[in-house]
């Protein structure tokens, strides 16, 4: 299968320019999660191995349980206290790589530093639709995962020896995360091989998945319970499961940044489900976290009404009217796609 959109060619020019020191940033979307963080410091620490010097700056803070990342510490949030270097960073690059997004938008208030920055552009990315703005575009829609390019990359530059075990963790990490612990339909048996292959790097497997998932506050455990017992609403008519989640609902509960993350998954898990929603009121904006099995697309959904987009099984987007507002546009949109839903 062939994974990459450049030609050979393309990769040995890419190649070539690396063949020299290089400053790096790599940047990846907002509210990074294992996959945008896990394939930002793994390729780090390999440029970093290769002789360059890459920094890793996020959009925006992630959650507390990334923070035991190899080479996590230097990472730098745009919106911190270290914004100014960030933007002298990025105007200084000589080539920037983005990973695991698709669309420029999704790098919020970077967007425009990175836009103009005189760097050479690198896509690595599996989300649908991505934008024409990278010089190097190595993208598959049917990856699993963003880490799952980036080992395929090493992989092609002939460097495999050069993954050590921090770095073999991070990949992992997400792979675990967007395989839906290799139980999505994209987990496929050049998944297993890789994920085989950074086990035999010597990785403690059963750490990571701990590290990511086990890791909850008991705040977060009666989170879940309250939007389990009192949030979850079940339409059986249109095999759709939603959430809504009001600021108030999150504060009370002392909710942190990634303590909605997963939710969402709990209303697919019910028998007949075929999409699930969950609608979380930010400071800002309304945010929609959206799944689906089978055929469902929820980034077409998602793009078409939310202004999002993402994976045709797991897809998110915004809205900028109420909480109540945008539930009763999901709702209303629910009829038109009644025959998706329930047909056969
Ligand atoms: P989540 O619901 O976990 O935030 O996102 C699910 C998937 O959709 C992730 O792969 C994420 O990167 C993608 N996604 C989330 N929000 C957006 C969005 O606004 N635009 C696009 N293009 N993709 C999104
Ligand atoms: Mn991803």
């Amino acid at each position: 299968r062939d994974f990459f959109t450049e030609s050979n060619q393309k990769l040995q020019s890419f190649n070539d320019f690396l063949s020299v020191p290089r400053k790096i940033v790599i940047t990846t979307h907002q509210n990074p999660d294992a996959d945008a963080l896990g394939s930002s410091l793994g390729l780090a620490a390999y440029l970093k191995k290769k002789g360059h010097h890459p920094t890793v700056i996020t959009p925006t803070d992630y959650p507390d349980f990334l923070r035991w990342m190899s080479g996590e510490s230097d990472v730098i949030n745009f919106e911190g206290e270290r914004h100014e270097t960030a933007k002298k960073l990025i105007a200084n690059a000589e080539m920037i790589f983005c990973l695991d997004f698709s669309i420029l938008n999704r790098i919020k208030s970077m967007e425009a530093f990175v836009r103009q920055a005189p760097a050479k552009k690198v896509l690595v990315d599996h989300h649908q639709q991505p934008e024409a703005f990278a010089d190097y575009v190595f993208w598959n829609e049917r990856a699993a995962a963003t880490c799952e390019l980036i080992y395929e990359l090493i992989e092609k530059l002939g460097d495999k020896e050069l993954i050590d075990i921090p770095t073999a963790e991070c990949l992992y990490a997400g792979l675990v995360t967007d395989t839906g612990s290799f139980r999505f339909d994209s987990t496929t048996q050049e998944v297993h091989r890789i994920a085989g292959e950074l086990i035999a790097v010597g990785i403690h497997s059963n750490g990571i998945h701990r590290r990511i998932f086990d890791s909850n506050s008991f705040d977060r455990m009666k989170f879940l319970g309250f939007v389990l017992g009192e949030k979850l609403t079940y339409l059986p008519e249109y095999n759709v499961a939603y959430m809504a989640i009001s600021k108030e609902e999150l504060s009370r509960f002392s909710s942190k940044n990634g303590d909605t993350e997963g939710v969402v998954n709990y209303g697919l898990s019910i028998k007949g489900v075929i999409m699930a929603a969950i609608f979380t009121e930010k400071e800002d904006m309304i945010r929609i976290s959206l799944r689906s099995v089978d055929d469902f697309s929820v980034s077409e959904l998602a793009r078409t009404h939310f202004n999002g987009g993402g994976h045709k099984n797991a897809a998110g987007g915004r809205s900028s009217e109420s909480l109540e507002k945008t539930v009763e546009q999901f709702l209303a949109l629910l009829p038109q796609y009644k025959e998706q839903l329930v047909g056969n």
